[in-house]
């Protein structure tokens, strides 16, 4: 039995940096999720599929061509959508809400399903997202639900976009947040909450070597 810790949050706790510290650390396999609906979400714009055509989005999912290549240490894995590099494309704000929007319909979750599951590889996985340990791997031994206030969140988003020259207000992006957490959180579909087995840590005030202590306990490593 290939073992799997899933790591579920709200965007911007930490749970991209984190869980890629974690994979790396115990040397196993990484599934960032959330990339899979932002690539679905940038297919969708790009192949003129409109944003709220179940149809025409689940058929795109299960046709999806991507692949996620490893990097050097400290660097997100490299996303390829049909063969090209897309990985600074799809983390962009629109990108984001995209993906939300297009993660409210449960054909569409379903469409993508197996895909995830898929990461499962020896030696283990790290699986992160929102429902990684309600839906994808309910059966997930280690299951953490990584949370921080919107405005700690806000503020994080805020200086990675600095450092990306990306200019922004911290306000618009709390704004964004709230937004975002709430269509997470209030969907029918798979919403956004702790599995009952799930240890929840709170990140707000912790640095990243903290939050990333504080899994590996978690996970018993
Ligand atoms: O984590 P990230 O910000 O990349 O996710 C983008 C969006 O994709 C989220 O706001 C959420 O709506 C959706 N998502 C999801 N289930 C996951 C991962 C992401 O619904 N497992």
């Amino acid at each position: 039995d290939i073992p799997v810790i899933t790591v579920d949050g709200p965007g911007g706790s930490g749970k991209g940096t984190v869980t890629q510290m974690l994979a790396r650390k115990l040397g196993w396999h990484l599934l960032d999720s959330g990339a899979i609906y932002r690539l679905t979400a940038l297919a969708a714009v790009r192949q003129g599929v409109a944003l709220d055509d179940e149809a025409g989005l689940v058929r795109m999912a299960a046709a999806l061509d991507v692949a996620f290549e490893p990097t050097p240490a400290g660097e997100p894995a490299k996303v390829l959508l049909a063969g090209e590099d897309v990985t600074s494309e799809i983390r962009t704000e629109a990108c984001g809400n995209n993906a939300s929007r297009i993660a409210v319909m449960q054909p569409v979750r379903d469409a993508l399903l197996q895909r995830q599951r898929d990461f499962r590889k020896a030696p283990g996985l790290v699986a992160d997202g929102r429902d990684m340990g309600t839906v994808v791997f309910p059966e997930a031994p280690v299951k953490i639900f990584l949370t921080a206030s919107a405005e700690e969140r806000a503020r994080r988003r805020f200086s990675q976009l600095m450092a990306a020259g990306v200019d922004v207000s911290i306000d618009t992006l709390l704004e964004e947040i709230r937004a975002r957490d709430e269509r997470d959180t209030n969907r029918s579909a798979a919403p956004l909450k702790p599995a009952d087995d799930a240890q929840v840590i709170d990140s707000t005030g912790l640095s990243i070597e903290e939050v990333l202590d504080r899994c590996v306990a978690a996970a018993g490593q």
